[in-house]
């Protein structure tokens, strides 16, 4: 829900910075006219300050605009009360909210990939004034707040779209979001594609030139044959540095959507909170007293006691960031998993096959051997994970469980898949 919020208030922000970027153009032209070049100096130093660099990013930051709308999309395990909680506004409103949407019988039951729409005017106290439910692809209700009594009035209404799959294929040449923009890929999209993404790529880090991607989706079409609403990504490829990671789109259940890769393996993947196989828990996250320094001291991790020479495997998807020597860690490997994990392995006694920086390995891939390298007592696995920078205990990691589809589910998914990849030849020769 956040990035929604975030994408209104960039765009605020690059008003501002083009305001001000003119200010400091004419301000600069006029000095340099009448100086010389120490004075541009003055001013160039000056916005490299950064002091000046953070109150600047701060005050952009701080601009709000009045009316903001905000999209949502429900996903499995939501409710009409937790989507409403959600807003950033208060007890009474959200109250009424949430009244006005059950009293309406064609909504009581929330639906997976149901669109919400939320016009806020940010003066107000009660900021709602108008909201949209999608009833189903074809009809959607507009509750619309009339300010006299304090309620919402509602009333449905029709879209006669048209639904259109797409095909886009493009080499990232700059930034993955600038490709996607170029070949006319909705923002929308674009949003839920690094979304999925998310699990496995960092996406400020992990993309370089000429990686590429390809991406099947659906477009709403109206009778005009304008693009009025974008709807599902049904499959993805991001080939980043020559690996595929392959996303289809599959209804597990009735109304339950997730992504698989190829190997009908869920995108959505937790961390292993036990990365090793046949290990005991020896020492657990907290203050203890070090074995081998003898103070109390904070333990950032988890160690699991093994046989010297048990594998350790890659806790997650990921792309390897150290396999080297860390001081009292001994051999260590450090992995970020995407933006918000990393986690650490460390005193191994030997590294896996191919493991070095820069490698990207998959969940369970063997990336060391226990040892007892560094400031160790004995053959343990020393295991941290790493949160937004801050170390956290692994064995108290709450993600989402990573489905795997098996049997019938299994069957059924793989003639999906196959459809899928039909379906994208199909498209592929279209545009040839
Ligand atoms: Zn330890």
């Amino acid at each position: 829900m956040k990035i929604f919020k975030l994408i209104s208030l960039r765009e605020y922000s690059l008003f501002f910075w083009i305001i001000l970027i003119s200010i400091l153009g004419i301000l600069t032209s006029t000095i340099y006219s009448k100086n010389k070049d120490d004075q541009l100096e003055k001013i160039e130093s000056t916005l490299e300050n950064i002091y000046l660099k953070k109150i600047l990013k701060e005050i952009t930051e701080n601009l709000e605009p009045r009316f903001t709308t905000m999209d949502y999309k429900t996903t499995t395990g939501d409710t009409h009360q937790s989507i409403i909680n959600n807003l950033e506004i208060n007890k009474k409103e959200k109250k009424l909210l949430l009244d006005t949407i059950l009293k309406n019988k064609s909504l009581k039951i929330l639906k997976v990939n149901q669109k919400f729409i939320f016009k806020f005017d940010n003066l107000l106290d009660q900021k709602v004034i108008e909201f949209r439910i999608e009833k189903d692809k074809k009809n959607e209700i507009i509750f619309k707040k009339d300010l006299s009594s304090n309620t919402f009035v509602s009333r449905e209404i029709e879209k006669n779209f048209e639904k259109k799959l797409v095909y886009k294929e493009t080499i990232i040449t700059n930034s993955l979001y600038n490709s996607a923009l170029n070949l006319g890929i909705k923002p929308n999209i674009i949003i839920e594609f690094a979304r999925l993404y998310g699990f496995q790529v960092d996406f400020q880090r992990d993309i370089w030139k000429n990686d590429s991607f390809q991406i099947i989706y659906e477009e709403f079409i109206n009778e005009n044959n304008k693009v009025v609403d974008t709807g599902e990504i049904i499959f993805a490829n991001l080939n980043l540095q020559n690996t595929d990671l392959q996303l289809y789109k599959y209804e597990y259940e009735k109304n339950k959507i997730d992504y698989f890769d190829e190997n009908g393996k869920s995108i959505r993947k937790t961390l292993m909170k036990t990365p090793i196989n046949g290990a005991r828990l020896s020492s657990s996250y907290g203050k203890r007293k070090h074995p081998i320094l003898g103070y109390t001291k904070m333990h950032t991790g988890t160690d699991f006691a093994a046989p010297m020479g048990t594998p350790i495997m890659a806790s997650g998807d990921g792309k390897v960031t150290k396999a080297g020597w860390c001081g009292g860690g001994g051999n260590c490997v450090k992995i970020r998993h995407n933006t918000t994990y990393q986690t650490v392995y460390a005193h191994m006694s030997k590294f896996g096959r191919g493991i070095k920086k820069g490698a990207r390995v998959k969940q369970g891939q063997i990336i060391g051997y226990v040892g007892s390298t560094g400031l160790s007592t004995g053959p343990h696995l020393h295991y941290e994970v790493i949160e937004n920078g801050r170390k956290i205990n692994s064995q108290k990691l709450k993600l989402p469980s990573g489905k795997i589809l098996k049997g019938n589910d299994r069957k059924e998914f793989e003639v999906s898949k196959i459809k899928i990849d039909v379906l994208k030849s199909n498209l592929i020769s279209q545009l040839n």
